[in-house]
């Protein structure tokens, strides 16, 4: 005679069976996750924010800056802000005068 588990056991490897193809489909997610965050990436690096077209990027001093080659928008990365806000004047006007037609 085979041995037969209890209802009890069922029920218990049955909630087994359920958290390990739950874990599976959450690592799926976040797998799905970082493709699409790459994917959007590939979509949009250096492109502008506002209209799509491509950003040239200068770098002065240190700074990178990108200007929309469309739109002339000028967009700068974490923490660029706060640097080019402590530029001297001249070197203000300077950076400025690069973009000037
Ligand atoms: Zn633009």
């Amino acid at each position: 005679m085979a041995w037969k588990p209890s209802e009890k056991e069922e029920e218990h490897f049955a909630r087994l069976e359920f958290e390990r193809k739950k874990k599976l489909e959450e690592e799926r997610h976040k797998e799905l996750a970082e493709e699409e965050k790459k994917r959007l990436k590939g979509l949009h690096y250096m492109k502008c924010p506002k209209c799509g077209m491509e950003l040239i990027e200068i770098d002065y001093k240190g700074i990178k800056v990108d200007k929309c080659s469309e739109c002339e928008g000028v967009w700068l990365d974490a923490g660029e802000l706060e640097a080019i806000s402590r530029f001297e004047k001249t070197n203000l006007d300077k950076l400025f005068s690069v973009f000037k037609k």
